[in-house]
């Protein structure tokens, strides 16, 4: 029977990338295994984790593939993005300069996974008082590059698992 969990229809890689600190190692712990810590420790390359979830009444695997610190270097590997058909593209409501980063994580998806799907996530929610990016002007950038927008706390786990989905419902329509 222990074989019979393995059964999904898709399986789809999905790239996790943004600045250092915006929290996307947390989105993928939250996301894969319900929980979040302030001192989530990094690897050296790229970490896997797989999810299963249905999404539209179908099982999709999903292999998260998330950078181990490289990305403060704005060096990920072209084959860190070979064949994924979505990102998440993630950064911080309360740092700005991530946000203004984003036309450069853009170009980085565009360039080496044109077709994927891609997610802008607004994380860190949680952290209202120190909010430096809007939600509407998130949103405006989003529209204007033609982005999903989704905002979410890794902390208290609001709309990660809902933002995932998302993603992963995209990226299933257009296989149907
Ligand atoms: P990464 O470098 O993008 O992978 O970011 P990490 O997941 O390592 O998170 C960087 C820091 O931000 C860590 O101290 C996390 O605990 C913290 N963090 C991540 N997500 C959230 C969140 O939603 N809310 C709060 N308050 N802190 C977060
Ligand atoms: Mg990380």
């Amino acid at each position: 029977k222990a074989f019979e969990d393995e059964r999904y229809d898709y399986i789809f890689k999905l790239v996790v990338v943004g600045d250092s600190g915006v929290g996307k190692s947390s989105l993928v712990n939250q996301f894969c295994h319900e929980s979040f810590t302030f001192d989530l420790k990094s690897t050296i390359g790229v970490e896997f984790n797989v999810k299963t979830v249905e999404v539209n009444g179908k099982i999709i695997k999903s292999q998260l593939w998330d950078t181990a610190g490289q990305e403060r270097y704005r060096s990920v590997a072209a084959s860190y993005y070979r064949g994924a058909l979505g990102a998440v593209l993630v950064f911080d409501v309360t740092y700005t300069k991530s946000f203004l980063n984003l036309p450069f994580w853009i170009d980085e998806v565009k360039r080496y996974c044109a077709d994927a799907k891609i997610l802008l996530v607004g994380n860190k929610t949680d952290l209202k008082d120190l909010r430096g990016v809007t939600h509407a002007d998130a949103f405006e950038f989003a529209a204007a590059n033609n982005l999903m927008y989704v905002e979410s706390s890794a902390k208290d786990n609001g709309s990660v698992g809902y933002a995932f989905k998302k993603l992963l419902g995209e990226v299933q329509s257009d296989r149907e």
